[in-house]
């Protein structure tokens, strides 16, 4: 370590930050992390709270005028009923293997 490194880790702020172990803290990644589009301004959708959603651009920027949040729950329990009533249809399914299946 070099005497510069040495200083800046010694640094009051620098052992204060460390301290805090802020990379632990980090949101967890969910399984729609990324994926939802705001239908309204298209950007991509951000945690709000520990339990919604709601379009970024709306939230941070103020520029999308899609203000509605929704809980992530919601969402997920939506994808689940709309695979299992569209997507895993024996005719889906026979499509999806004729196409992919070996
Ligand atoms: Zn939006």
């Amino acid at each position: 370590m070099t005497a510069r490194q040495g200083e800046i880790e010694d640094d009051r702020r620098v052992r204060a930050i460390k301290q805090s172990r802020f990379w632990e803290q980090r949101r967890k990644v969910h399984l729609l992390t990324g994926l939802p589009q705001c239908g309204c301004c298209g950007g991509g959708y951000a945690a709000v709270d520990r339990d919604y959603l709601a379009s970024s651009a709306a939230r941070k920027l103020g520029a999308c005028t899609q203000r509605r949040a929704f809980r992530r729950g919601d969402l997920m329990a939506l994808i689940l009923v709309l695979l299992r009533d569209r997507v895993m249809q024996p005719a889906a399914v026979a499509s999806f293997i004729s196409a992919y299946g070996s």
